[in-house]
């Protein structure tokens, strides 16, 4: 897949010497907590719902003294020399209420700052976002002949505490960029901040009816997981739903049965014309689901859909 055939669109860049497998972190300008508070919304707004893509300087930072012998540091050098001026990877971040301690535990954090941080002050990285889902990109141009001098410039010319914010100009330079999925062990973060804002959400019992079907061959998880993946999903289902009322796009994604005019005939709401379908049920409670991972089909193409599903169960002997 390509960058431009992601669900939402790359809103900024973080430029990083250390590549970011689980989580990118930012240094608020002092430790306390409004400072990190301030910063991390910063953030949060610079990156909106949208994705952000990871550059590697060109330039390694030099650790504190004593450590230019570590095994750590000497691996880290050595990442970073196959990675250097090069775009790796796109990333979707999440707010958590976690810092960076919690994120990562005691003791690597204590190494981190052992390590990095600068003039004794022990918070380096400490305002951080777990990676929730996280795509490699497949090319090893530079990024400055990827996005020509000007725009390369303009992003990463200067250092930055923060994101650099995308125009569309650039995301246009990056739109082809050939990228494939990666693990992203962090995922659970979002998925168990999210259990907690769908359990006191209002969610219509017709959608919670509808995912629970689809979710049906869920295994492997005790009653009160399965109950809490659910609900979650249901209320991913509930917003995607919404969005695309609010975007008048309620037509069948497959067949693209326009139900407005039958609707106003009648007199009902279109929306009972559709059905909200979870395309990767397996995936509930492993990966980050988003309002990506549904569609909205007539109820035909709904039928035929569980079908083939079922088909192709067959077809691999589950
Ligand atoms: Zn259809
Ligand atoms: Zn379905």
């Amino acid at each position: 897949m390509k960058i431009k055939d992601l669900p939402a669109s790359v809103a900024a860049s973080k430029a990083d010497w250390l590549p970011g497998t689980t989580w990118l972190g930012f240094t608020p300008t002092e430790s306390d907590l409004g400072s990190r508070n301030k910063c991390q919304s910063t953030i949060q707004r610079q990156f909106g719902s949208g994705y952000v893509i990871e550059y590697i300087t060109e330039t390694f930072q030099k650790p504190n003294p004593g450590f230019d012998n570590d095994a750590q540091y000497i691996a880290d050098l050595e990442a970073h020399r196959e990675r250097a001026g090069r775009l790796i990877a796109v990333h979707k971040l999440r707010t958590t209420s976690r810092d960076l301690e919690t994120i990562i535990g005691p003791e690597e954090f204590r190494q981190l700052q052992d390590m990095w941080a600068q003039d004794g002050k022990r918070f380096r990285w400490s305002v951080a976002f777990p990676i929730v889902q996280s795509f490699r990109i497949i090319d090893d141009r530079k990024a400055k002949e990827i996005l020509g001098p000007k725009a390369y410039a303009r992003l990463y010319a200067h250092s930055s505490a923060t994101l650099r914010p995308l125009v569309d100009e650039e995301r246009e330079l990056i739109a082809d960029l050939e990228i494939e999925p990666v693990e992203s062990k962090n995922a659970w973060i979002g998925i168990e901040d999210e259990f907690a804002l769908a359990e006191s959400s209002q969610i219509n019992p017709d959608t919670e009816r509808a995912i629970s079907r689809d979710l049906a061959a869920l295994e492997g998880m005790d009653d009160e997981r399965l109950a809490r993946v659910k609900r979650r999903a249901a209320w991913i289902a509930d917003r995607f739903i919404r969005e695309r009322q609010r975007a008048g796009n309620l037509t069948c994604d497959e067949c693209a049965f326009d139900p407005n005019e039958l609707a106003s005939e009648l007199g009902v709401k279109p929306r009972g014309f559709l059905d909200v379908h979870h395309k990767h049920p397996l995936d509930e409670g492993v990966r980050y689901t988003t309002t990506a991972d549904f569609a909205l089909l007539c109820p035909t193409c709904h039928r035929v859909e569980h079908v083939r599903i079922r088909k192709s169960k067959v077809s691999h002997g589950a």
